[in-house]
């Protein structure tokens, strides 16, 4: 098979090179596509009778490769269309931004020549995992407000306060949680020791990755075996911890890099990421600057979920950033967050979304004048996204509801730390006919909105 020259061009063409060098096994043993297409029912990847694989199950990457999903994901990106499942990839192109697929195809480019001469017409090829990224549980040392218990076990009762009844968690499922069958299957931590000398990438989130004991025990098996010298190891990590045998292992490997999960500068990241302390952060951070080399780190850089708390806020994280670092990549990586969709900034009303919009503007310009000349398409593409979707008066009243609840708990305030929201969070507007009617009509189109997108996907299926 040949793919056009232009294959890698933003949304010009689908090729990506994960479906066949790539393994992501989520927190509960499930089979993805990637973490990038995580949220999209399609990404789970099933047998041919149409049941979801998992970890626990003791497959191979052969048998799993092998499915009829599999093949047919790879045969629709060499026909140049995009699955369903990436659809993340394909919105971020189309508003402008940097996909994961074009950064991949990149890093993996060498790779691609084998791939074209071993995929037949129907997307059979032979296994070879370069790549693995494991969820290896829901420890996790902090409560972010955008998460969900299953990606830390300490969020459970606040979880379960801030939810609507049919969302919260009863004491069984919080065990199934937080005891993952398949982190203790014999056969999957055979196949990865069988398995490490072909490795290229190991990538590991959270949960914290960095507090992780089965992190360790895949990282000294890749000692132990002598294939941590060609792996190249990934962590998204919430910076609160470097841990002492973190350090002696990590220069044991080709390379380190860091993608630091921080959403704001200060005080703001503490709230949104709760109860980190960002003084202990700001001290990691200049421990990567200037240890970067005795830790055998290639690069870092901080990577900002983009959400309603902390859209007023990226100009100063992005500043602190540029004027800060020199080692650790100046221009944070803006990642919009989609779920939950409460704290969707598509979902603001239109003047909060025109303030930030200007905001950031002004940040661009404010760079352009002090000499920066990269990373403006990141602002451009939140900005795209934004506005590509119209104002939730339910959405909103959600959010209210869920911050309000949130702050009661932790006896913290939105409002004092970013003042620009303090029009959403008001009950002023908020009562009467008109209000409810708004609220109850923009309910109504988010139901049948999320009706319609489960028929499309079942139809898909
Ligand atoms: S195109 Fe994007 S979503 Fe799809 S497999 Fe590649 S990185 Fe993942």
């Amino acid at each position: 098979m040949k793919l056009p020259d232009n294959f890698n061009e933003a949304s010009k063409h689908s090729f990506c090179v994960l479906p066949w060098v790539h393994r992501f096994i989520n927190l509960g043993g499930e089979v993805q596509l990637c973490c990038t297409a995580e949220e999209h029912p399609h990404s789970y990847i099933r047998d041919d009778s149409g049941k979801l694989f998992n970890a626990k199950d003791g497959l191979s990457d052969a048998q799993i490769g092998a499915s009829r999903h599999m093949c047919e994901i790879r045969q629709l990106m060499l026909q140049g269309e995009w699955p369903a499942a990436c659809q993340r990839c394909e919105v971020t192109e189309q508003t402008g931004g940097i996909s994961r697929r074009s950064s991949e195809n990149r890093h993996f480019k060498a790779h691609i020549p084998w791939i074209l001469e071993n995929t037949d017409q129907h997307g059979n090829t032979p296994a070879q995992i370069r790549s693995r990224d494991y969820r290896l549980g829901n420890r996790c040392n902090l409560r972010c407000r955008m998460c969900h218990p299953r990606a830390s076990s300490l969020l459970l009762d606040e979880w379960n306060q801030i939810s609507r009844p049919r969302l919260r968690i009863n004491p069984a499922k919080a065990r199934s949680l937080n005891q993952r069958a398949w982190l203790q299957d014999q056969q999957l931590w055979h196949d990865f020791s069988a398995n490490v000398h072909a490795l290229e990438h190991l990538h590991f989130a959270g949960g914290e990755p960095l507090v992780m004991p089965k992190v360790l025990k895949a990282m000294e098996i890749c000692v132990a075996t002598g294939a941590a010298q060609q792996i190249e190891l990934t962590f998204n990590t919430n910076l609160t911890k470097i841990p002492a045998r973190h350090r002696e292992l990590w220069p044991h490997f080709k390379v380190v890099n860091l993608v630091c999960s921080i959403d704001a500068h200060g005080t703001l990241n503490d709230y949104i990421r709760f109860p980190s302390n960002w003084n202990t952060i700001a001290r990691n951070l200049d421990t990567i600057e200037r240890e970067h080399e005795a830790l055998n780190l290639g690069c870092a850089h901080i990577s900002a979920t983009v959400q309603i708390y902390n859209i007023f806020h990226l100009c100063a994280l992005v500043e602190y950033s540029h004027q800060q670092f020199s080692f650790i990549r100046p221009m944070p990586s803006l990642i919009h967050l989609a779920l939950p969709d409460y704290f969707n900034i598509q979902f603001l009303p239109n003047d909060l979304k025109q303030l930030a919009a200007k905001q950031l503007q002004g940040l661009v310009t404010r760079l352009r004048a002090t000499g920066v000349h990269e990373g403006f398409e990141q602002i451009e593409a939140i900005i795209t996204y934004m506005q590509s979707a119209n104002h939730s008066p339910y959405l909103m009243s959600e959010f209210r509801r869920i911050t309000t609840t949130f702050d009661r708990l932790r006896s913290e305030s939105l409002t004092r730390l970013v003042p620009e929201l303090a029009p959403l969070m008001s009950t002023k507007n908020s009562t009467g006919l008109r209000w409810q009617v708004a609220v109850a009509t923009s309910q109504g189109k988010w139901l049948a909105g999320k009706l319609a997108g489960k028929l499309k996907n079942q139809l898909a299926h």
